[in-house]
């Protein structure tokens, strides 16, 4: 079939917000102008096109990240752009994550009169951490209150980004009409409020032109409205193209010296420095109002990146172990990502792919690096908004859905059989809740079993385990409401009959001083005897780094390692990010022979699964192996690893095991008369105060509270505020639990043995 667009004609883009910021609105626009739907759906009558499951419709959130097909004309030319569908919703941040990992730019879309929230703030360092290149919306320019510069300088300085707003909304409020642009110095204004509304676009010369404003009462009422006259545009003007000018060595000279900048040069200038990260363009609208969207769309082609715009991608060689790289392009061997699955009413199974080389032909085979598994590509599609499109072959930097794969979990790297390579999977964050599961019947627990198994594959932060006491079984999540979504879709659409227990905390264990321990597993009475024998030294990881662990470089995982052995060469260390576990191997003189330092570990990592005081996973520790013995006969790979085990709970013993809990970020939104009534609520769950803040006429509380308290605080904040107050919620870190209620965590442990 052949290429239908060009590589570089490419965008594949996530639209990223805080919930009710207008992320769905905005995507149902774009959609609308990109000519893929013509039935626009509201979300508050809970129809949108992107929100596939019923609970997203019945909870008015999106949860899924489905990816969809659009394009856009832009001088004369079609670009393809791929839309992938990120979460609003704080439970779900690892959806954020992964559609991070495969998309090349974002549009952050905020609320004018909010500015920036504490989702949007987790979603661009989300976004930095993948260094993701990014335009902002400030969306909802026709609320009251509405304040462009006030999200300015929000973006400033709670994202500590460099915002250049490329735009300024005519009008606000009611009075919003349009925009203007600096760059073109032209001025687009909506002449209705309906979808596919005519437009005008004009010199921004007419708006000082009195006899142009005279006739037009919307454009006087707008610039009036906004107190924008000649002066303030060419002070707004001047300061956004010198901005420009500082971020670019190539134009800085060219400006220093008085000369006039070409709308071309500012546009390959704003180019460059958005794919670099120095700044973020920042455009106006109302995605509601239908206005704003169009120049949204020509930004997002003129400003964001294409797939040969961001580095090629990394990945490792199965069978050599060695990194390698594939280019974004069409004669590299195959390689993509499997970034989502979902299971789709019309076609069953349906596994999202990232290409990023070569090409994939349907009814081809690939291999799923990582298993080392052979899959049939029986058929693909192109997901449209509206519709499902079967395409013969899909090509370097796009995005599509295969059907029928069955052994493919998300993460997964499929890849050409005759160049193997496993790209970089997604990081995922542990679950910080759990609730038992109880199905009714016998029949039920059959369906339990097939259920928990794909809702697993699709969503890698869902967890099933087996409670080793009780033979119960646990579910763990993100949050209450992800563990909600899950019970529900059991019930659904896997038809499951449970009890559902309460939620429970996932606390973690670690350790706050450091001990040193041996490890014998010797046993030689007649016989082939067992011979392990190891001493290590066991480490707490400096709690400043902890937050950061999962980021760090090798580099700093180096120092790190250094600094735990008490300076010189560290040895051979090995990093667990999941448990944030340091192994560093400084045997020397062959006192352990090499192929029993493995073992060694990993019987120490099995012991780290199940802490000593409750059973929880151990974090943030590191251990150094120093010395030990071994028997030319006796000694095997078991024997290691029993003893590297032994001599882990040997040392935890020793090194003052704690309890931590799950902190979480919360921030409520209540009106002043109900100001004390939540704080007093608040105060009494243990919850430290980070700050207060006046939002257009409403209270903001930030604040931070340990998850054990933030159970049914939903319904409380309620009934508290009579449905007045709103909150959101998110992790974030790991905080040592107060020794009164350590002591009955580990006591209910101990009971229910
Ligand atoms: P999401 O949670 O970020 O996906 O936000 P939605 O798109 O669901 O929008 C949240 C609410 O804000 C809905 O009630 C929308 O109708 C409303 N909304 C979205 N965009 C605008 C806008 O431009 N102006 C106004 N006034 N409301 C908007």
């Amino acid at each position: 079939m052949g290429r239908g667009f060009k590589l570089e004609d490419t965008r594949n883009i996530g639209i990223m917000a805080h919930i009710d910021a207008g992320k769905t609105t905005s995507t149902e626009r774009i959609l609308f102008y990109t000519g893929v739907t013509y039935k626009i759906g509201s979300v508050d009558e809970g129809t949108a096109t992107m929100d596939w499951m019923e609970q997203e419709r019945e909870r008015g959130i999106t949860i899924t990240s489905a990816a969809t097909t659009a394009s856009w004309d832009r001088f004369g030319k079609k670009y393809r752009v791929n839309i992938i569908d990120t979460p609003g919703h704080v439970d779900f941040t690892v959806e954020v994550e992964r559609s991070l990992r495969v998309l090349d730019g974002a549009v952050c879309v905020f609320d004018s009169v909010a500015g920036v929230q504490p989702q949007s703030e987790t979603v661009w360092r989300q976004a930095d951490k993948y260094r993701v290149p990014r335009i902002c919306f400030v969306n909802k320019m026709d609320r009251m209150g509405a304040d462009f510069d006030h999200v300015i300088r929000t973006i400033r300085a709670r994202l500590g980004a460099h915002p250049v707003p490329l735009q300024f909304p005519l009008g606000r409020e009611d009075n919003f009409i349009g925009v203007i642009d600096f760059i073109e110095q032209k001025v687009v204004v909506w002449l209705e409020e309906t979808l596919g509304a005519k437009f005008e676009i004009f010199e921004v010369e007419k708006l000082w032109d009195k006899a142009f404003v005279d006739s037009r009462p919307d454009v006087a009422a707008a610039l009036k409205g906004a107190a924008i006259d000649k002066k303030f545009y060419d002070d707004h003007r001047n300061k956004v193209i010198e901005y420009i000018a500082e971020h670019d060595d190539e134009l800085i000279d060219k400006y220093l010296n008085g000369e006039t900048l070409t709308i071309d040069e500012m546009r390959k200038s704003i180019r460059k420095s958005t794919l670099l990260l120095k700044i973020v363009p920042v455009l106006a609208g109302s995605a509601f109002k239908n206005k704003g969207i169009q120049p949204l769309l020509d930004a997002v082609v003129d400003y964001l990146p294409s797939p040969i715009d961001v580095p090629p991608v990394e990945g490792t060689n199965p069978e050599t172990d060695e990194a390698e790289l594939r280019r974004a392009s069409d004669d590299q061997p195959f390689s993509a990502l499997a970034f989502k699955i979902m299971s789709d009413p019309f076609v069953g199974h349906l596994t999202y792919i990232r290409v990023y080389s070569g090409v994939l032909k349907s009814g081809s085979y690939v291999l799923n690096s990582g298993k080392g598994t052979r899959e049939r590509i029986s058929r693909l599609l192109q997901m449209h908004a509206n519709k499902r499109e079967e395409i013969e072959d899909v090509y370097a930097g796009d995005i599509c859905a295969c059907v029928g794969l069955k052994s493919v979990n998300t993460g997964d790297t499929l890849c050409d059989e005759q160049k193997p390579i496993i790209l970089e999977s997604i990081d995922f964050p542990a679950p910080v809740i759990s609730v038992a599961i109880e199905p009714k019947t016998k029949a039920d627990q059959d369906k339990l079993g097939v259920a928990m198994q794909r809702l697993a594959q699709e969503d890698p932060t869902f967890r099933v385990s087996t409670e080793p006491d009780t033979g119960q079984t646990l579910i763990s999540g993100m949050g209450e409401l992800h563990l909600e979504i899950i019970v529900d879709r059991m019930l659904r659409e896997y038809n499951v009959q449970a009890n559902v227990g309460r939620p429970q905390v996932a606390y973690r264990e670690t350790i706050r001083k450091k001990a040193v321990a041996e490890g014998k597993y010797i046993k030689q009475t007649g016989g082939k005897g067992q011979y392990g024998h190891c001493k290590i030294e066991l480490h707490p990881i400096p709690s400043s780094s902890h937050e950061s662990m999962k980021e760090m470089s090798t580099d700093d995982l180096d120092a790190l390692a250094k600094e735990v052995v008490g300076g010189g060469s560290a040895g051979k260390w090995k990093f667990d990010k999941e448990h944030r576990f340091l192994f560093i191997d400084k045997i020397v003189g062959g006192s352990i022979p090499r192929e029993f330092i493995a073992p060694i570990e990993a019987g120490i990592r099995e012991a780290l699964d199940n802490g000593i005081l409750a059973g929880f996973p151990t974090v943030d520790v590191a251990v150094v192996l120093i010395d030990g013995s071994y028997h030319d006969v006796d000694s095997n790979e078991m024997a290691f690893k029993i003893a590297g085990s032994m001599a882990y709970k040997e040392a935890c013993a020793r090194a003052k095991a704690v309890l931590l809990e799950p902190i979480m970020k919360v921030e409520v939104v209540v009106p002043e008369e109900y100001m004390a009534a939540v704080f007093g609520d608040l105060n009494a769950r243990r919850s430290a105060i980070q700050g207060t803040e006046n939002r257009a006429g409403s209270n903001v509380i930030r604040v931070e509270v340990p998850l054990a308290q933030m159970f049914g605080y939903a319904t409380d904040l309620r009934s508290r505020t009579q449905g007045r107050a709103t909150f959101t919620m998110h992790f974030s870190h790991y905080a040592e639990l107060p020794s009164a209620l350590a002591e009955e965590v580990i006591k209910k442990h101990r009971g229910e043995k």
